[in-house]
């Protein structure tokens, strides 16, 4: 019988120490993978698809070994991934916590279906990179990136004056609003509203 040289306990070795000095020492998992999800049918994109949660996490996790049972929980700001590996035969248990929101960016479907729908567009400008970081949580319908900064179309209006609340308070940028029409809904006037945020 082998005995661990880190812990002085018989058994079985993987690598030169046993079972419980191997997963201390070494890390079974790691998520390295984006979460972008889509905030209509709330499936995530992950490898140039749209996904289930779970397969779009299990795209994420680097891993030793064979990854061979993957169990995701959300806890609204975070999630817990607990997985197990096989390694060289033996199966080692671990568990994952993952920060940081979820990035939400409508999926093709679902943006072909609402025809591209925002309430207000928010037009990031000059320094805009720093403040763009922290835009991510903000459900939009699309994204688009130009030569003199981002485009976001938000979809709920109510989301896009906190995010401009937040930044003005922030970055203190330069800002421009105008309203359009943008036709009828339900017998009511809609209008549009884009608003111009130039960071220095
Ligand atoms: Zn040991
Ligand atoms: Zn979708």
């Amino acid at each position: 019988m082998d005995f661990c040289p880190r812990c002085g306990r018989e058994g079985e070795l993987i690598d030169g120490v046993c079972k419980d000095c191997f997963t201390k020492t070494h890390a079974l998992a790691e998520f390295r993978g984006k979460l972008i999800m889509c905030p209509i049918c709330k499936r995530w994109f992950s490898k140039g698809a749209w996904k289930s949660f779970e397969e779009a996490i299990q795209d994420g996790i680097k891993h030793i070994g064979l990854l061979i049972d993957v169990d995701v929980e959300d806890h609204g700001n975070y999630f817990t991934v607990k997985y197990s590996v096989d390694y060289k035969k033996n199966i080692l248990d671990g568990e994952l916590e993952i920060r940081g929101s979820a990035r939400k960016n409508a999926c093709d479907n679902c943006s072909r279906m609402r025809g591209g729908y925002y309430e207000v567009m928010i037009q990031l400008r000059g320094n805009w990179e720093k403040p763009y970081e922290y835009a991510k949580w903000v459900g939009t319908s699309k994204v688009e990136q130009k030569k003199e900064g981002v485009d976001l179309y938000v979809i709920k209006f109510a989301e896009g004056s906190k995010l401009v609340g937040f930044l003005k308070k922030r970055f203190k940028p330069e800002v421009k609003e105008s309203s359009s029409m943008a036709g009828m809904k339900e017998g009511k006037h809609i209008n549009r509203k884009t608003i111009m945020l130039r960071f220095k």
